[in-house]
């Protein structure tokens, strides 16, 4: 059974869709089969592995309307075990159109289902706010992957997030974990960088994965081409970080008790909060 993730940050611009593709695409090199799901009207992470926006036409969005099936909207990409799920800029409007459905907070969920049996990993890249569409993304998943942008007001914002995780444990998904903070866009010559990564390392202890993405432009460039970093440029810093993202990712992930998983209290969104509070 897969284990699913929702990547977010309702923060834009801090690397959701960066390591929701280089993490798949890692993973799926590793040999382990892997759903992408771009739960973005932006669309990013479907160009960002090749697929264009006039192949998007069986997507996410009509998947989550009931139109097609999910299976329908599963495209291949140049990473054999890697798929994807496109959004389509469609997918905009879901978060009004979904209202009016019943269980519209377990949609994807449920469709996502009958799939589950086939991959190993299915990460959702989510799009930058608290709407229906997130609500659905931690919904579905089992953990929640949380890119933090290594700059002054990186922890700004958090406690939202953490309190609309609480609100889907409470009444959706009881078990849905924090299941590690990504510092990403780290610069090494930058002193903020370094001070941003220590404090959120002081507040959320184990909760913060011990690599870090680095700022590589070779990250930036990759999506325009539509590719993953190792099909891009495979020896540049940003490729050797998410491989080695991918392979802390799987210890974590593979470790049974929830505790150990996450680092006990210091991941609990009640800390996560407080170390918004305290700063
Ligand atoms: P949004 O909230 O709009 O969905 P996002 O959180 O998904 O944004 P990305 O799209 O992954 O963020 O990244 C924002 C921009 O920063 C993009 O132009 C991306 O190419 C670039 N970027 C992301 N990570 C890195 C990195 N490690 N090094 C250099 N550039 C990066
Ligand atoms: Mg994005």
């Amino acid at each position: 059974m897969a284990t699913v993730l929702a990547v977010t940050n309702q923060k834009g611009g801090v690397g959701k869709t960066t390591t929701s593709i280089n993490l798949a695409a890692a993973l799926a090199l590793g040999g382990r089969s892997c759903l992408l799901i771009d739960l973005d009207p932006q669309g990013n992470a479907s160009s960002g592995v090749g697929v264009p926006p006039d192949q998007r036409e069986l997507d996410i969005y009509r998947a989550l309307l009931g139109e097609i099936e999910l299976e329908q909207a599963v495209h291949e990409t140049a990473i054999t075990n890697l798929h994807l799920v496109p959004a389509s800029s469609e997918l905009i409007g879901a978060e009004v159109e979904l209202v009016g459905i019943y269980e519209r907070n377990r949609k994807l969920l449920s469709i996502l289902e009958p799939l589950l049996k086939r991959y190993e990993y299915v990460l959702i890249d989510c799009p930058p706010s608290l709407g229906l569409l997130t609500v659905n993304a931690l919904v579905a998943a089992q953990g929640v992957l949380i890119p933090l942008q290594a700059e002054y007001y990186a922890m700004e914002g958090l406690s939202q997030l953490t309190h609309t995780i609480d609100v889907v444990r409470t009444g959706l998904n009881p078990g849905l974990e924090i299941s590690g903070i990504v510092i990403t866009l780290f610069d090494t010559r930058n002193t903020i960088c370094h001070q941003v990564e220590a404090e959120v390392r002081r507040y959320f202890d184990q909760a913060v994965m011990q690599t870090k993405i680095p700022r590589n432009v070779r990250l930036a460039e990759a999506p325009s081409h539509g590719l993953p970093i190792f099909l891009y440029d495979v020896k540049c810093s940003g490729a050797a970080a998410y491989l080695e993202l991918s392979r802390e990712l799987v210890r974590r992930t593979r470790r049974p008790a929830a505790k150990a998983r996450t680092g006990g209290a210091a991941t609990d969104s009640a800390a996560l909060a407080a170390g918004e509070a305290g700063r």
